[in-house]
């Protein structure tokens, strides 16, 4: 028994960290680059002080409008370039602070960003502009602001919305599985086990929704045979199993 216990979690451990890029993907899917910026065009006060730009993404990320006010007071660019990793999904360069503030929602931190000159109609490699981001995230205020700024959706602006919402929507479930096994190996998976239990148990900070469904919890699916173990399912986007695979119905 314990033989069988020590080999379920060498397992577990192992999925766990080969899963780790996409979770990296979820947790910070910016990575600062210096080459990426057009020309050369890192103004001086990035120079000044290079870690300014990232401590700007970073303090988007975490929605905090005081950090990124004294990041843009120690120098950070708000139009700076960065590599969005796409590890496994769609990536893009020349994504900009705008779009990261437009694709959490975070409006506040948008408007402040607009009014220290950051150029809210700028494009990605992909062609999404921060439209596109906050669209595919539902969020309605940002796009409020984005309006009066006369700020336009994309021509392909649908098809890169549903692009964007199911690279959303595949790292919620990836979130959900990577906890799904560590729930596993604590208290153990049941048929009955909702995303809702990870969330109690402290396993998941908050239950991640679809933008496409937001209303709709994700479920979880055992798999009778066993491999994969397990499945998690949005009603619109299909479902993902913990060894990364991904089914569209
Ligand atoms: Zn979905």
């Amino acid at each position: 028994m314990y033989v069988f216990t020590t080999k379920l979690k060498i397992n577990s451990s192992i999925i766990i960290v080969a899963l780790l890029p996409f979770f990296i993907f979820t947790c910070c899917t910016t990575v600062y680059a210096q080459n990426a910026t057009p020309s050369g065009s890192l103004t001086t006060q990035s120079q000044k002080d290079p870690g300014a730009n990232e401590a700007l993404m970073k303090a988007i990320a975490a929605g905090d409008l005081e950090a990124v006010k004294k990041s843009v007071e120690k120098g950070a660019d708000v139009n700076a370039d960065f590599i969005q990793a796409g590890l496994g999904v769609i990536g893009s360069n020349n994504f900009k602070p705008v779009m990261k503030a437009a694709s959490l929602g975070k409006a506040e931190i948008l408007s402040y960003l607009i009014e220290k000159g950051a150029d809210a109609g700028s494009k990605d490699s992909k062609g999404y502009s921060a439209w596109e981001y906050a669209a595919a995230g539902c969020h309605k205020a940002v796009l409020e602001i984005l309006k009066a700024k006369k700020i336009e959706p994309a021509e392909n602006s649908q098809k890169a919305i549903e692009e964007l919402q199911l690279i959303k929507c595949k790292s919620e479930m990836d979130k959900i599985l990577i906890t799904l096994e560590m729930y596993d190996m604590d208290i153990g998976v049941k048929p009955t086990t909702t995303v809702g239990d990870l969330v109690k148990g402290k396993y998941l900070k908050q239950a991640g929704r679809c933008p496409l469904c937001p209303d709709t919890d994700y479920t979880i699916i055992i798999n009778a045979n066993g491999k994969p173990r397990y499945d998690v399912k949005c009603q619109k986007h299909g479902s993902m199993n913990e060894l990364g695979g991904y089914n569209k119905k």
